[in-house]
Formats: C-alpha cells, structure tokens, sequence
C-alpha cells in the first residue's frame, strides 16, 4: 500500500555569534511506494525495467485469450492493456502511464509489490514446507511467477465486482506435487498458477470465464477430470481451457 512521506521537516540550527538560530527549511513533498517508484511518465516506445514492473501490474487486462508478454517494451498491447486498467479504475483511458494511473498501483500494491488481496503466504504453502523451494526453477523465479500471478487475479477480482477468491494451492515442489496426484508438468511446479476454491465469493464458472481476459492461457474448471472443485488458472504459451460443466 502507499507509504507517503509527509513533510519531511529540516531543521537547522545554526549558531550565529553565540545565538542560536533555529531554520525551518521549506517543506518538501515526497511521495514514494515503499515497494517500487516510477520516476517518468511512460507511453508507447518506452522501454526499460520500469516499463516492465508496470507490465507486470497490467498483465490482467489483457483482451481475451491474450497473454502480455512482459519485455520491458511499451508496445501496442501494452499500452491497451493500460487503458483497460485506467478504465477499469475509473480513470482517463489514455494509454498512457502517468501519475494518476501509477498513484493508482501504489494504492493497490503492498510493500512487498504484490498486489493488496494476494499474499506469497497464500501460495507458498507447498506441503507445509512453507517456501517456493523443490520445483522446476529456482526460489527465486517461482517468486517472481508467482508475483505476476497475484497481479492477473487481483485484475480478475476487480472485475468480478471486488469478491474475494480464495487461494487453495500455488506453488508445489515436485514431491508435493507428486503426493497431491499433480501432473508432472503442472505449472504449480513453475509458481505459474494458482487453484481457486469453492469458498470464493465469485462461482467457478465466473471465475472460469474471467480468467479468459485476465491473461491466463491455462484455465480448468468444473467438468475437467479433477477439477470440481476448484478452478486452475495458469500462465503457459500455449492455450489450454476446459470447463464442460460451464
Ligand atoms: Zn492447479
């Protein structure tokens, strides 16, 4: 969530011929995320680490079937990806990212840079072992998937009118995966899906059809073998979504 640093007050004081002189400097603003601070306003043809944390927080609000590719280059999907979250939130849909659409993520991002209804905590259970430790990429990159993961469904709970959805799996180690009958492919290995529950506030079939715009590529729902009770949305290249019962 936003940090905001208020005035941030020097005093001074100085000696002068043996008095003491006390200087109130003027008051200067500072407004900073304790996550992460965008410095410039970035449009089309930007490019950089700063477009990319941005693509990150827009991967949501992709059209249908697509999945933003996160480069670090503001080209045409991203920029439309950005107007569907301007206009999502209520804001000018210009495309372009400026202050009022960055003040906009830092009021929905925590400290960590996830976003406010999603926790690593939620998805690090992995048998109890509690970390992103034991799958298919480093700690470190499962992380990092999974934080692009938490920024889709933050964008999926938005449109599904703020219900809260329920986290039942994330990361899965390989031996948790195995003991849980995964596939020895699942994306849970990778940190690039996330199993929602029934004690979600949206159906399954909402959150089955949401996803498709929310930029996930694998989406499991009610009628899939093993798939009743709970809907798996997942990052991957290639398109994979199945619901018979939806
Ligand atoms: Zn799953």
């Amino acid at each position: 969530m936003r940090r905001r640093i208020g005035y941030l007050v020097a005093v001074l004081a100085l000696v002068f011929g043996g008095i003491a002189v006390t200087t109130v400097a003027a008051p200067v603003t500072a407004s900073a995320d304790a996550c992460y601070t965008w410095n410039r306003t970035l449009s089309r043809g930007a490019t950089g680490s700063d477009v990319r944390e941005l693509q990150i927080r827009v991967a949501g609000w992709v059209a249908s079937g697509e999945n933003l590719v996160i480069d670090g280059v503001y080209g045409a999907a991203t920029e439309a990806a950005v107007k569907r979250f301007q206009s999502g939130y209520g804001l000018a849909a210009d495309g372009v990212a400026g202050p009022n659409t960055f003040n906009k993520i830092y009021q929905l991002q925590d400290s960590d840079c996830t976003p406010i209804h999603f926790s690593y905590s939620e998805f690090n259970y992995n048998c109890g072992a509690r970390n992103f430790n034991g799958g298919r990429v480093t700690a470190a990159e499962a992380k990092e998937n999974t934080r692009r993961v938490m920024w889709q469904l933050e964008a999926m709970r938005h449109k599904l009118g703020d219900r809260p959805m329920v986290v039942t799996s994330g990361f899965r180690s390989v031996s948790c995966n195995s003991s849980v009958g995964g596939s020895s492919t699942s994306l849970h290995l990778y940190g690039q899906a996330a199993d929602l529950g029934l004690s979600s506030s949206p159906s399954q079939c909402q959150m089955w059809n949401s996803a498709k715009s929310a930029g996930f590529e694998e989406i499991l729902g009610p009628g899939y073998p093993g798939h009743n009770d709970h809907v798996h949305v997942g990052n991957k290249s290639s398109r994979f979504w199945s619901a018979p019962n939806c």
